[in-house]
C-alpha cells in the first residue's frame, strides 16, 4: 500500500504515476500548477489557488473539462485516500498539474483521444521545508542573480507555469554564492525587486509593509495573506516598485510562500538588512498567522526538520549542489 496520485479520474500508486512523452507539459513546460498545503490536514485556501490555476487554463487555452468545483472535489478525494499513509503530526501538500494532454499529432498512440493532464499528488509537507527551521533564527540571505525574471510581457509569471528554467538557473547561480542560507532574488528588466523563484518579496521601511506590484510576479497567495495580516494589525502595506537600494536600506525584509508562509530575509548580497535578525513587524505577522490558523508555523517546521535532515549532498529545494 502507498501514497496514491489522482491522474485523470484514476487513482494510481504513486511511483506508477506518470505522463507520456508526447503530453505538451513535456514537448513545451505546457502545463499550469498549484501547489498547497494544509494546517492541521485542513487544506488552506484551496479555493484561491484552484482560481488562480483556473485563470491560467483559461489564458492558456487548456481545453480542460474539469470545472473548479469537481477540481475541488478531486483534490479532497485525494487528501481522503491518502490521510491513512500520513503520520498524526504531518500535512498535506497538494501538487496539482494540469496540461493540454498529449500533443495532437501523436493522437494515434492514444486512439485518437488526446485529452488534458490532470495530476493531483499529496505528500508530507515536511520534504517541501528540509532544512528551512533554521532559517527562522538566521534569516535568508537574497542574492540578486544575473538571472533577471521573465517580464509578463514576454511570458506572464502572473500564470503559475511549468516553463520555470530561469527560475532553477536562478537556484543554480544563489547556490554558488559563498556562504549559507542564499535564496535567489531576481530582477526584474527594468532592474525592480521582482520576486524569488518560490516566494514573494517584502521588505519593511518605518513600519510600513512594501511588496513590488503584481505586473512582473506570480501574485502569490500567502503575499493575499500578507495584506489581510496587516490589515488586522493595522499597518500599511502598499505594492510599489522596490530597487535594491530600497532592501539595503530597509528596517526588515522577509518571504513568503505556501509552504514555509512567512520567513525573514536578514541580508542582501551578504550585507544585513536592519539590525541582521528577524524583525518586529515580520515577527508579529507569522505569529498573528500562527494563532489564527492554531498552528505555530516556527515550531512545526522545525519539528519536520528534526524528523527529515538535510541530505548528504547539503541539497534542499532551495539549494544544489
Ligand atoms: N513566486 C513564485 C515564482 C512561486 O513559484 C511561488 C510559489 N508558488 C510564489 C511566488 C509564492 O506563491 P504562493 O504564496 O501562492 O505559494
Amino acid at each position: 500500500m502507498s501514497r496514491l496520485v489522482y491522474m485523470n479520474g484514476q487513482f494510481v500508486p504513486e511511483k506508477e504515476a506518470k505522463i507520456s512523452i508526447f503530453d505538451s507539459a513535456l514537448m513545451f513546460g505546457d502545463m499550469v500548477f498549484e501547489m498547497t498545503r494544509s494546517f492541521n490536514k485542513k487544506q488552506y485556501k484551496l479555493r484561491e489557488h484552484l482560481e488562480r490555476l483556473m485563470a491560467g487554463v483559461k489564458i492558456l487555452r487548456i481545453p480542460l473539462k474539469m470545472t473548479i468545483g469537481q477540481l475541488e472535489e478531486a483534490c479532497h478525494e485525494t487528501v481522503r485516500r491518502n490521510d491513512p499513509f500520513f503520520s498524526a503530526t504531518d500535512e498535506h501538500r497538494l501538487m496539482i498539474n494540469v496540461s493540454r494532454g498529449p500533443l495532437g499529432i501523436y493522437a494515434q498512440v492514444f486512439d485518437g483521444k488526446s485529452e488534458p493532464t490532470v495530476v493531483i499528488a499529496d505528500f508530507p509537507l515536511k520534504w517541501t521545508v528540509v532544512g528551512m527551521g533554521k532559517l527562522f533564527d538566521t534569516g535568508i540571505n537574497a542574492v540578486i542573480t544575473s538571472q533577471r525574471a521573465i517580464p509578463a510581457s514576454l511570458l506572464d509569471p502572473k500564470i503559475k507555469n511549468r516553463s520555470r528554467i530561469h527560475y532553477q538557473m536562478a537556484n543554480i547561480e544563489a547556490s554558488q554564492f559563498k556562504g549559507d542560507n542564499n535564496w535567489a532574488l531576481l530582477l526584474d528588466p527594468d532592474g525592480f525587486v521582482a520576486e524569488g523563484t518560490g516566494d514573494n518579496f517584502f521588505i519593511v521601511k518605518d513600519s510600513q509593509i512594501i511588496t513590488p506590484e503584481g505586473r512582473n510576479i506570480l501574485r502569490g497567495i500567502t503575499r493575499d495573506t500578507v495584506f489581510e495580516l496587516a490589515k488586522k494589525l493595522g499597518l500599511s502595506c502598499v505594492e510599489r516598485n522596490i530597487e535594491p537600494y530600497d532592501v539595503y536600506t530597509a528596517d526588515e525584509a522577509f518571504m513568503t510562500g505556501t509552504p514555509f508562509c512567512i520567513l525573514p530575509v536578514t541580508g542582501l548580497n551578504s550585507v544585513a538588512i536592519g539590525d541582521g535578525r528577524m524583525g518586529q513587524v515580520t515577527q508579529s505577522l507569522l505569529s498573528t498567522w500562527s494563532k489564527e490558523i492554531g498552528v505555530n508555523i516556527i515550531e512545526q517546521i522545525k519539528g519536520f526538520n528534526n524528523e527529515i535532515k538535510e541530505s548528504g549532498s547539503g541539497a534542499t529545494p532551495y539549494k544544489f549542489k
